[in-house]
């Protein structure tokens, strides 16, 4: 099933091996026709991710980069559509030489053949391949047999199969069932493929006997059956893969014992345990933050904000409480009353008007009340919008995404997007520099670099005939694109607000464990020192508050 944490337990082992000094290159493959993830919606499958090259992925990438730490691109996911379309392109342009083109060998062999270019092109030592939806399913059908084909022709110890199953443990009953399991391995061998690595999700950590039944069923050897119950944080399942004597087992079926750093995976356990330590321990401070959300209800639509606050936390020693906002009905009489309890703020990315009006009311109270503020795309726009509005005095100052005739479009269409057609094509998407001015708090918090590297995805941006205007009022445009125009960071000097910024690009895509994303722990710094006024800032964090004396000019 999905959502189950197929991608949780891949990058987890990837990771284990990674550590041991191989190189590991992670796949996702879906099975829905979409090209790639942009046009989905993030309240049904969880937020759109995009990696540096631009590709806009399933939220599972971003737990690879995570949990890898490493840089992902296009090679490291496809979709049945991608392949579809290869095939088809293939056929008009008369690559098939005027056979009959089928799924398999042609649609297997395509799967195949790009497997076998990402090991080739990185040399990686194991590919992990995740294949999406559930055995069974009439989608992915084609990516199980490719798999099965591929182990034929590669040779049995070339491939490790794992089967990701889950045990039931109806309310009622009390106890686990390992049928419903059992049913889904037998489906997986009747299409010619068997485990040697059953992973068995829960709830709650599965006993003796139903492990004792599926690896009875299964033919795989009670060692090689792994409980992944649910647990505090998935930081924590690696480690446990390797007490579990995981790593050993799959570096045994794949003959790679004699490629492993011993140095190198004491170092980066070290490391690890490290961060995990610090995050089960009982955090000292505590702080309270507000997302606002047009898909609050759905934690999977934030997901990589939710993992950029919980690094944060760890490393700050907080609790950080989360919560979510609806701003579709708040009227900016109810903000004073919803806000007042927060210690900080993040308007998160979006499309769309809806609930506009309610973050440009969130946004000016954080800027009145000294509330620590972080926009996020379009965060960071209708932080333009509220103060062209309410500080430079253009009353009518709006996006054109929402209002294409306002007199003030302070937020416009950039100018090479107005003329790309299509829905997904005209996107500003991928890793892009930016440069950042010296002595601003982007700089402090970017550890004093000039040049930044960041994530963008959006289509409008701040119209530059405004930019004077705006700047001559107090706000600073801290980021910008290298070479044109276009504004990527705004602050407002540390000497009127402890923590007000906001970004074109999207931060969360690039925190990852052990190097917390820098917009994040100043906001998180600065809530914790907003929950905690009578604490000294250096006792919070000498390296994440700004110094009051950062103001620019104006
Ligand atoms: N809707 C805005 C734009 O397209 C913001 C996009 C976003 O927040 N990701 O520019």
């Amino acid at each position: 099933m999905s959502g189950l944490g197929k991608g949780i337990f891949s990058s987890s082992l990837a990771k284990l091996l990674k550590d041991k000094g191989l190189k590991v290159e992670p796949i996702k493959m879906e099975g829905y026709l979409n090209i790639d993830s942009g046009t989905l919606n993030p309240y049904r499958h969880g937020e759109v991710f995009v990696l540096d090259d631009g590709m806009e992925t399933d939220m599972d990438l971003g737990t690879y980069e995570r949990m890898l730490d490493q840089n992902l691109g296009a090679a490291n996911f496809t979709t049945s559509g991608q392949i579809y379309r290869r095939v088809l392109d293939k056929e008009r342009h008369g690559g098939y030489l005027g056979r009959d083109v089928q799924m398999i060998p042609h649609v297997t062999g395509d799967v195949k053949f790009n497997l076998r270019k990402l090991a080739m092109n990185t040399q990686a030592d194991v590919v992990f391949v995740e294949v999406g939806g559930t055995v069974g399913d009439f989608e992915n059908g084609f990516y199980i047999e490719a798999l099965r084909e591929l182990a034929f022709e590669e040779g049995d110890a070339g491939v490790c199969f794992v089967a990701l199953t889950y045990v039931i443990e109806p309310q009622a009953l009390g106890e686990q069932k390992s049928k419903a399991a059992q049913l889904g391995l037998k489906k997986l061998m009747e299409a010619g493929i068997q485990p040697h690595l059953i992973a068995c999700r829960g709830h709650n950590e599965i006993e003796e006997s139903a492990m004792e039944k599926i690896a009875m069923f299964s033919n795989v050897p009670k060692r090689r059956c792994f409980s992944m119950h649910d647990r505090k944080s998935i930081y924590t399942i690696p480690e446990s893969m390797r007490e579990a004597g995981l790593d050993r087992e799959v570096l045994t079926r794949l003959g790679l014992h004699d490629r492993v750093n011993q140095r190198n995976e004491d170092t980066a356990r070290e490391e690890w345990q490290g961060f995990v330590n610090k995050l089960t321990r009982k955090r000292k401070f505590k702080a309270r933050i507000g997302i606002t959300g047009k898909y609050a209800k759905i934690r999977d639509a934030y997901a990589s904000i939710d993992k950029a606050l919980e690094h944060c936390g760890v490393h700050l020693n907080a609790d950080l409480d989360v919560q979510w906002l609806d701003t579709t009905e708040m009227q900016p009489s109810d903000v004073p009353r919803k806000l007042e309890d927060l210690n900080g703020i993040i308007v998160p990315g979006g499309f769309g008007k809806r609930g506009t009006e309610g973050k440009i009311a969130c946004i000016q109270y954080c800027r009145e009340n000294a509330l620590p503020y972080l926009g996020i795309c379009l965060g960071f726009q209708m932080a333009v919008v509220e103060y062209a509005r309410n500080v430079c005095g253009l009353k009518d100052a709006g996006s054109t995404e929402f209002d294409p005739n306002t007199t003030a479009p302070v937020i416009g269409l950039l100018p090479e997007q107005k003329e790309i057609e299509g829905l997904g094509g005209n996107m500003r998407l991928g890793g892009k520099d930016v440069q950042v001015k010296s002595d601003t708090l982007a700089y402090f918090l970017y550890n004093n670099q000039n040049m930044i590297r960041e994530r963008f995805r959006h289509r409008f941006e701040v119209d530059p005939q405004y930019i004077e205007k705006i700047e001559e009022q107090g706000m600073v445009f801290s980021g910008q694109h290298p070479q044109q125009p276009i504004m990527q960071v705004l602050e407002l000097p540390t000497k009127i607000h402890p923590y007000f910024i906001g970004a074109q690009f999207h931060p969360e895509l690039t925190g990852r464990p052990l190097k917390p994303q820098p917009m994040f722990m100043g906001l998180v710094a600065a809530a914790i020192q907003h929950a905690h006024p009578d604490v000294e800032p250096g006792e919070i964090s000498k390296r994440w508050l700004p110094p009051v004396e950062y103001s620019i000019k104006g």
